[in-house]
């Protein structure tokens, strides 16, 4: 039969308690009930495979760690699994002394007795015994009047009072009553009301504090709307006698999907215990949830006394032990509760976060509570032991502001607005085109890949190998070179594997690195947006630049492309975005490539000299050893008809400077033999070694403030007039163990009566100060230097 046009004649409907003045829905949340665990009795009653002894020993150690003090551990007299699982918690020690154990029984005599029976010997127990009183169950179940229902109830309770005393003065167990008139809301107030003074008045030993009698008053099934159930919970409280003698103990169920809601109304009403089994475990559709009653306080503020910080393990506890799933959709647990797919809630948790960090910096300041206000959150996952990295999933239905978040989350990158809306496309076809969510691996990944980030692996086309930005005067013989606005960018690109040395002038370092694209790779753009920020703090702080560039001379370009970069310095990371844009809008097009020939009349420049220098040696040459160089190479060329090979050209560097034929060769006029270098206070070096003279080995020592000075200073006891550093550098060639250092000295001759003269020479070892000493000697070899007599 469908459902009936007039349900009223088939449902009847609730009978509301007349409480015209009921004072519960003034009462303020807040208070901490005593938790009782009814998930090894009632829940596990409910299972269709009832858990196993270790399953059940497995589940009460979580409520242990969990911090439930009263747990309902069995129905003992319902199975031998049940008895025996009581008595291994016992024998086993298995029971810490804050904390009581319950054993349910009906009231029945043969059953009260294997119940009593079961938790001899423990230190405390809590006996609870239930019969039903609704006029349903009195009627036609057990065809009992009133007086007969009551008289039930008090002669077993006279019972129970009479097993456990004997059992007290048998093995010294402390014990706790608590009496369940079962189908208590559907039972008639007044009357619950009369059984449980009755057996108040039979057990006659209730009292204040420990003592106090527990009146548990189930919704055995939950059939009426939640505040019903708080007014029956108020009428009782108001109405029994003895009040401070009595725990009120709330036990719904959820069949209406209103138990949280009934026993916090109930709570309000007066209720001081609640009954109920984690994740809602239970008959039908279940007890009342103690995680989520408990982390309702929490995030009011309130400690519920139980501990969920480590909120998993629980999960997996009663998972394995009950074999049913957690809803992904369940209350502070299921796998989706703190998870934003949509844009705009992801948008609104980035900017929630950023700003509580701030609001938290100033708390901290000022001593003050940082209160957590996250949109869409409210609880902070972390306090529950989960990671913010579920907080926010995407799938097509993300936005940017999600996307931001994930990848300043795990890159530390904080993209500008307009580069988030760019980056967000790049996601939306992955996504559109894939059909699935996207892991913070896919997006993290498409990030560096897109922009060309973090690594060879994701190197784009360009790549910056070194560079020097300097103030000098640009080549326009009208420039003074005093206060020179502008800046030169000097340094050595990768293109195509291809090591290129650049140059070029601007009124910054990024202007003067896209006027250096401009001239030797003919990529010409133009940058519209800037923006940068610190990652990390102190010493290890880097920058992050964001540089967003156009064609040059359409500044409203509907096409622009973004870059990233990251650097210790900040105008580094600023040319790294810059080629990292670049990389992406240069896509596959040809660039002009290296020249492999020199001639004399040829566009080729310093530049493409030093190009097939460092890609054939490895050498990144200072810019003024490139222009002595480039001098060398004009006049080589101009002997033969203007054009120079590639080999022609390395040979010709290779001679000029004795590279790789090294000092002891024998055109040097000095050759450096075996030495050491002795370390003096602060960077004072003494030089000792053999050096040979125009052939002849002679003993030195020199003395300096390092390791070039030192070896200097050796010389000048061999010669006339003076030798000084005009200029150094290094840099490493190769990577790892393979790694050499190379060094470039320029050594100024000054001797009177002659003209000045200077010199450079080149040094390479594995060690640096080696490599210098080496620069410095085959520079002094260049020059025509007056030795001593
Ligand atoms: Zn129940």
């Amino acid at each position: 039969m469908p459902m009936l046009a007039d349900p009223s004649q088939k449902y009847k409907g609730y009978t509301p308690v007349d409480l015209p003045d009921r004072k519960w829905p003034a009462q303020k949340y807040g208070k901490v009930p005593i938790w009782l665990s009814t998930d090894l009795r009632d829940g596990n009653q409910a299972l269709a495979n009832p858990m196993t002894i270790e399953q059940k020993t497995t589940f009460f150690r979580q409520l242990v760690k969990v911090g439930v003090k009263e747990i309902e551990v069995a129905y003992p007299a319902a199975s031998d699994t049940d008895f025996q699982f009581v008595r291994g918690l016992i024998e086993n020690n298995e029971i810490p002394d804050d904390t009581w154990i319950q054993v349910l029984t009906p009231a029945r005599e043969d059953l009260i007795r294997r119940t009593i029976d079961s938790v001899a010997g423990a230190k405390q127990a809590i006996i609870h015994m239930y019969n039903a009183t609704s006029p349903t169950f009195r009627e036609v179940v057990f065809r009992n009047s009133k007086e007969e229902t009551v008289e039930l109830a008090i002669s077993h309770t006279k019972l129970v009072r009479q097993l456990t005393e004997e059992c007290t003065a048998k093995h010294g167990t402390k014990f706790r009553y608590e009496y369940s008139p079962e189908t208590f809301t559907q039972t008639e107030p007044n009357f619950a009301i009369e059984v449980c003074e009755a057996v108040k008045a039979t057990w006659g030993k209730a009292g204040p504090g420990e003592d106090r009698i527990v009146f548990n008053l189930p919704a055995t099934v939950e059939i009426a709307p939640p505040n019903h159930y708080a007014d029956l919970i108020e009428y009782f409280c108001r109405n029994i006698t003895e009040r401070d003698h009595v725990i009120v103990s709330l036990h719904p169920h959820n069949d209406r999907g209103c138990g949280i809601a009934a026993a916090e109304l109930g709570m309000l009403a007066g209720g001081d215990r609640i009954e109920g089994c984690l994740f809602g475990n239970g008959e039908r559709t279940g007890n009342v949830d103690i995680v989520a009653l408990a982390l309702n306080l929490y995030t009011q503020g309130v400690s519920p006394n139980l501990d969920f910080s480590d909120i998993q393990s629980v999960i997996d506890t009663v998972t394995q032990c009950t074999d049913l799933p957690i809803h992904p959709r369940y209350p502070w647990a299921g796998d989706l509760v703190y998870t934003a797919f949509s844009g705009s809630h992801q948008d609104a948790i980035k900017k929630g976060f950023e700003a509580q960090r701030i609001r938290h910096a100033t708390a901290a300041q000022e001593g003050t509570p940082q209160y957590w206000d996250i949109p869409y959150l409210p609880i902070d996952p972390a306090d529950l032991g989960q990671s913010y990295e579920a907080v926010i999933r995407v799938n097509s239905q993300s936005g940017k502001g999600g996307i931001a978040y994930l990848v300043k989350q795990h890159l530390q990158l904080d993209m500008p607005r307009k580069m988030q809306v760019a980056f967000y496309q790049v996601i939306q076809e992955v996504s559109d085109r894939e059909a699935r969510e996207m892991t913070v691996e896919d997006i993290t990944n498409a990030f560096r890949s897109t922009y060309h980030y973090g690594g060879s692996k994701f190197a784009g086309r360009l790549s910056l190998r070194n560079f020097k930005i300097s103030h000098e005067p640009g080549d326009d013989p009208n420039d003074s070179g005093d206060e020179a606005p502008g800046r030169r960018f000097d340094g050595t690109v990768s293109v195509d594997g291809v090591y290129r040395v650049v140059r070029g002038n601007g009124n910054g370092p990024l202007s003067s690195l896209l006027d250096a694209l401009k001239a030797h790779l003919d990529l010409d753009f133009a940058i519209r947006d800037y923006t940068e920020h610190t990652v990390g703090e102190g010493q290890d702080s880097k920058a992050a630049s964001y540089v967003e560039i156009v064609p040059a001379g359409d500044r409203k370009s509907a096409k622009s492309w973004w870059g990233v970069g990251l650097d210790s310095d900040i105008a580094g990371s600023g040319l790294r975005a810059l080629i990292s844009a670049v990389n992406s809008a240069i896509g596959d097009r040809t660039l002009p490539e290296l020249k492999l020939s020199v001639g004399f009349n040829a566009q080729s420049g310093a530049e493409d000299v030093a190009s097939l220098v460092v890609n054939a040696l490895g050498l990144e040459l200072p810019r003024r050893l490139q222009t002595s160089f480039f001098e060398v190479v004009q006049r080589a060329a101009r002997e033969s008809s203007g054009e120079i090979s590639y080999e022609a050209l390395t040979n010709l560097f290779k001679s000029t400077y004795r590279f790789q034929s090294g000092t002891d060769a024998p055109t040097a006029t000095f050759a450096l033999g075996p030495f050491k270098l002795k370390s003096g206070e602060g960077s004072k070096r003494t030089f000792v070694g053999e050096v040979v003279f125009n052939g002849q080995s002679k003993a030195v020592t020199g003395e300096g403030n390092g390791p070039l000075s030192s070896s200097l200073a050796s010389i000048h006891s061999s010669i006339e007039g003076v030798l000084t550093i005009r200029e150094y550098s290094e840099h490493s060639i190769g990577e790892g163990t393979e790694v050499l250092a190379a060094s470039y000295v320029e050594l100024l001759y000054e001797i009177p009566g002659q003209k000045k003269r200077s010199a450079w020479g080149i040094g390479t070892d594995t060690d640096i100060s080696a490599s210098g000493i080496k620069a410095v000697f085959n520079a002094a070899s260049s020059l025509d230097v007056v030795v001593k007599a």
